[in-house]
């Protein structure tokens, strides 16, 4: 480990993925800075850890697609290890009626798999993704900019949203009716619209939940759909892969680079407080050490940043009370399983590696089932029947496992962090794990056989553990009341804070959640444009 200094240009606070890019881009713009992380392990929610001797596990999230691929280059990341593994097939959805549908790159694949539900869906899904793909060439810009505050109109908003409109007004034109459907209405109107079989339906559907304690048909799931299609894997779009190694691979690769740029990487060294003196960072307080530095970044979410490290008295009472209403509802669970074999479905039998174990397994059998697992989440209570996203990355990577073994994820919803029925997560996480093994075990019934170890991580667990306030994956619902000019909240979508030279840089802002890089790139360029 560095040796610790007692000043640096830059203090970056907390060492997940948006933390390490901000730390890269301003350690090669000449920065000497330091990242401090509390947890033992950079990486936040993409890290491989090893719970049984073994068997490495993403223990968060599991698999990647919208790491911007700028980052990759800008900072070298193929040299310190960075690799993608494509999925093909992407997706296997086992039903009880022992009927499969598989998705995936492959066009053909895919037009024969959804033409045994319906040959209609299977004409449309072609222009389906067409559409999709036309609205994120549409809205991709967007991510990389910072949002116009429409409180405070600057002419640099102007020009930037202006020369945005003017190079993609054909593309605006023709699809803004669609691009407003989705940027507000539900997956249910959209899917119902587009397809008419339950098989697909069901299927594309979990991507509008995920991470949302959102059923299908409420406004604005239609939103996270997309969010989960904006991505790339090896320049193929939408297309989801695993990371060489879990996404721990994607992160220390990251903090390779960091290292090789002079970044100064502290572990188990959680920020306490941000040092302001007159209306300015100037510093932080981890443990016993203080440290001074003239920039401070936090990559740890709002709730994390501004209630617990900031004091009071520094904020102006408006943005306290716009960072106390930020929802951080969320509703998943994780539960990490190491296998002496692959699960052997009723649908697609086999424990050979096959097309079925490659891509994420959906466990939803139709369009009600997700509505019903969400209605036990509104009561307080986890889904009686909870829905399953499985994947088993040693399927690809035999790096994971002892030969011949294999690890799954599963990433449950909904699991609300709210439980309202007189029960602690540390009292019900083990026996809903439970459940969730008596429901894979209808459609592979060799699966409980098969575990030889189990790890389950509640949305307090994740809170507790990998310090996200109400385990939401996002640092902050990502509705569109929270998105955009909205996010972290009004005002400061642009990485800036009311303290001077105190900056955010994680999910937490624009353009929000998942392993994108994105805040922590936008954050680099605006602290740049400070200092
Ligand atoms: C269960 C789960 C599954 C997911 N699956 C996927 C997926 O498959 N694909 C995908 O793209 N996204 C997924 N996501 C979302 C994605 O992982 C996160 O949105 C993203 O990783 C957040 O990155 P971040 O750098 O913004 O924040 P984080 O990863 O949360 O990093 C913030 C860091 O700050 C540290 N920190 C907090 N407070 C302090 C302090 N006081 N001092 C020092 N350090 C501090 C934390 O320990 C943490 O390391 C998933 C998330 C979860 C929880």
């Amino acid at each position: 480990m560095a040796e610790l200094k007692s000043k640096y240009d830059c203090i970056i606070i907390g060492g997940g993925h948006n933390g390490l890019v901000t730390a890269g881009y301003l350690a090669k713009a000449g920065h000497k800075v330091a990242v401090f992380e509390k947890r033992g392990v950079v990486g936040g929610c993409a890290v491989t850890e090893e719970p049984f001797k073994g068997y490495k596990f993403s223990s968060l999230s599991y698999v990647n697609s919208l790491f911007r691929p700028e980052i990759i280059k800008d900072l070298k990341l193929k040299n310190f290890g960075f690799e993608m593994l494509p999925r093909s097939p992407s997706s296997f959805s086992p039903f009880l009626n022992k009927k499969y549908l598989l998705l995936g790159p492959d066009k053909k694949m895919v037009h024969d798999e959804i033409a045994k539900f319906s040959q209609k869906d299977a004409e449309n899904y072609p222009k389906y993704e067409a559409m999709l793909e036309d609205m994120a060439a549409v809205l991709e810009p967007l991510m990389t900019m910072v949002p116009p505050n429409p409180g405070n109109i600057k002419f640099s908003d102007i020009t930037g949203l202006g020369g945005f409109l003017m190079g993609n007004r054909k593309k605006i034109r023709s699809s803004w009716p669609e691009l407003m459907r989705f940027l507000t209405g539900s997956a249910t109107d959209m899917l119902n619209h587009w397809f008419e079989s339950e098989e697909l339906k069901v299927t594309l559907a979990t991507d509008a939940v995920i991470g949302a304690n959102a059923s299908p048909s409420m406004p604005g799931t239609s939103y996270i759909l997309f969010h989960h299609v904006m991505g790339e894997c090896e320049g193929v779009r939408g297309v989801w892969g695993y990371m060489r190694g879990g996404m721990g691979g994607l992160t220390q690769s990251l903090a390779k680079s960091c290292q090789s740029l002079g970044v100064d990487i502290f572990t188990s060294k959680g920020v306490d407080k941000i040092i302001v003196e007159n209306g300015k960072a100037v510093g932080v307080v981890a443990g016993s050490d203080e440290v001074r530095a003239q920039i401070v970044v936090s990559g740890a979410d709002p709730n994390m940043t501004f209630n617990k490290m900031v004091d009071e008295k520094d904020l102006p009472e408006s943005f306290i009370q716009n960072i106390r209403r930020i929802n951080y509802d969320s509703a998943a669970v994780k539960i990490n399983i190491a296998l002496s074999e692959l699960p052997n479905f009723n649908a697609y039998p086999g424990i050979q590696s096959g097309p079925q174990h490659r891509g994420t397994i959906h466990i939803a059998p139709n369009m009600q089932y997700i509505e019903e697992a969400y209605s036990d989440s509104v009561a307080g209570r986890p889904s009686h029947n909870p829905i399953l996203e499985c994947t088993i990355p040693t399927s690809i990577d035999h790096t994971l496992a002892p030969e011949g073994h294999h690890i799954m994820n599963m990433f449950v919803q909904y699991g609300p962090y709210n439980l309202k029925n007189g029960k602690t997560w540390d009292q019900i996480k083990e026996p809903f794990a439970d459940r969730c093994i008596d429901i894979l075990s209808e459609y592979a019934p060799n699966i409980k056989k098969a575990i030889l170890h189990r790890q389950v991580i509640s949305p307090l667990d994740m809170e507790r553990d990998y310090n996200i306030t109400g385990g939401s994956l996002f640092h902050g619902r990502m509705t569109l009341d929270q998105m955009f000019h909205m996010r972290p909240v009004p005002g400061y979508a642009n990485y800036r804070t009311p303290i001077k030279n105190l900056y955010i840089c994680g999910s937490g802002a624009h353009p929000g959640g998942g392993v994108m890089g994105t805040p922590g790139l936008n954050a680099a360029r605006e602290i740049q444009r400070d200092h």
